[in-house]
């Protein structure tokens, strides 16, 4: 255990959703997690690691046409990765191979025509790709004040971020990648309430001392694209930052949402009365069965033998292990950021090519 309490988002949402789950995942909890991946592969994922490197900043003055067939090896190799971790233990059926190569391809088709599309609305230079880092959370009553745990253990939070930019203004903007395949885009209303995105700026204006404009919301659909040169579709709404922009085709979009300083500031609170209550020594764990979470929990198996009051260890013990790895995985692009006091800043990047 670390002299600092540590937590992430994804115990966030896991806290949010089922504190049974939360119990059995989170680092500072009984930190088990399954020792098979329960897929082949993680299409979005795959899509992330091939725009971290599209985005990496050490290469955003390199020729666009150098830079593509990287991103695209990229996307590849990420595949490669995760179908590699799947098969150590078991094989691929017909199908699942099937499904691994059409998603191959999907990707790279996908990533092509984002290329064109992006080359056009790309106004900005990136500062940092899938940076990780940590902040100590102010306490809402006192900011000048950290948390701490009921023992003294001070609260941190962990954050890895998609990318950070800089406009032709000098303006700091979040960018976050979203890949879906749903037949609509989310409304506006989604992306001004996204968690993710609100919690990331927060912590990156706390963690690096300067001042977002916005967020920038940049997704891509796996649909299929029409024939011929796709329409733009272009709209502007005042929002409480400023004017929110959105440009958008059938397979991709980018919004453009100026952030207040007081709803950034307002997510940070969320997040610190939340972790307040996670590290609270009165706290009740207790299971939230519903199918709509439960359906795609990793935690199932030992859920069912606890609801059934059977005894959980044997499953846990064949199926799960306590985590082995770091909270950034090696081998995959971005940097580490420590912060030593606050303001210092240490940083790793390694360029695409030279992973280990
Ligand atoms: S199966 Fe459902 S109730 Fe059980 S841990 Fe998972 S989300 Fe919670």
């Amino acid at each position: 255990m670390s002299v600092n309490y540590v937590a992430r988002p994804w115990e966030s949402k896991l806290f949010q959703r089922c504190r049974r789950a939360w119990d059995l995942a989170a680092r500072e909890r009984q930190d088990y997690e399954p020792i098979e991946p329960a897929q082949v592969f993680d299409f979005g994922e795959a899509i992330h690691d091939a725009l971290d490197v599209y985005y990496f900043p050490g290469m955003w003055d390199w020729g666009r046409a150098i830079v593509r067939p990287l991103t695209l090896a990229g996307f590849e190799k990420s595949m490669r990765r995760q179908r590699d971790a799947y098969t150590q233990t078991r094989e691929l059926s017909a199908a699942q191979l099937q499904d691994w190569e059409q998603h191959l391809e999907r990707g790279t088709g996908l990533l092509e025509r984002y290329f064109a599309w992006a080359s056009e609305i790309d106004r900005f230079t990136p500062i940092q790709v899938a940076s990780q880092f940590d902040i100590a959370l102010p306490d809402p009553a006192d900011p000048e004040r950290g948390l701490t745990t009921a023992e003294g253990r001070p609260l941190q939070y962990r954050v890895r971020i998609d990318l950070v930019v800089i406009d032709d203004h000098e303006l700091y903007w979040l960018v976050e990648h979203r890949l879906s395949s749903d037949p609509h885009w989310p409304e506006l209303t989604a992306l001004q309430l996204d968690e993710q995105a609100l919690t990331r700026s927060w912590a990156w204006q706390l963690g690096f001392l300067a001042k977002l404009e916005g967020t920038i919301h940049n997704e891509l659909r796996v649909v299929a694209p029409a024939a011929g040169k796709p329409e733009v579709q272009v709209r502007a709404v005042p929002g409480a930052g400023g004017i929110i922009t959105q440009r958008s085709t059938e397979s991709f979009r980018r919004t453009h949402i100026p952030r207040t300083g007081l709803e950034i500031e307002r997510r940070g609170i969320a997040v610190a009365l939340e972790m307040q209550d996670m590290t609270d020594p009165l706290l009740r764990i207790y299971p939230n069965l519903s199918w709509e979470h439960c359906s795609r929990c990793a935690y199932r198996s030992p859920c069912l033998a606890m609801t059934q009051g059977a005894d959980e260890r044997p499953i846990l013990q064949v199926g799960y292990r306590k985590r082995v790895g770091g909270d950034f995985e090696l081998g995959r692009l971005g940097s580490v950021w420590g912060f030593v006091p606050e303001i210092h800043r240490v940083a790793e990047h390694r360029a695409p090519g030279t992973e280990q």
